[in-house]
């Protein structure tokens, strides 16, 4: 949360699920839909213009919320062993850049990796 506060983001919390939601800024936790670690999300919920949007606007907010809370509870249960949640991300990351050189189309990121499905790839906003 300092990070995104420290790097010009704003943060709030969110009562529903216990949760810190931050967004804005230049924090590098913020990638594609946002990333949960603990609990706090940190968002980058495109506006469409390549501006960030304050999460509470996303018209899917309500089933977001209820994804990333998942992603609390993992961590919750896995402590550290969350690790493996965002060596995951690596991992497609990696597998990707390598199809992108063999002129081959990307992996969806997230679509296979077990924490998102179980956090539910609908509610996360995955088109998979
Ligand atoms: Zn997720």
């Amino acid at each position: 949360m300092n990070d995104v506060l420290m790097k010009g983001g704003q943060c709030y919390y969110e009562n529903s699920h216990g949760m810190n939601v931050c967004w804005g800024g230049t924090s590098t936790l913020a990638h594609r839909g946002g990333t949960t670690i603990g609990n706090t999300f940190v968002a980058k919920i495109p506006d469409g213009s390549g501006g960030v949007i304050d999460p509470r606007k996303y018209r899917d907010y309500v089933p977001l919320i209820e994804h990333e809370f998942t992603h609390t509870l993992q961590w919750q249960t896995l402590g550290v062993g969350m690790v493996d949640y965002l060596l995951w991300e690596a991992r497609v990351a990696v597998v990707n850049w390598v199809l992108e050189d063999m002129r081959l189309p990307p992996i969806g990121m997230g679509c296979g990796n077990p924490y998102e499905i179980s956090a539910s790839l609908v509610k996360g906003g995955y088109l998979c």
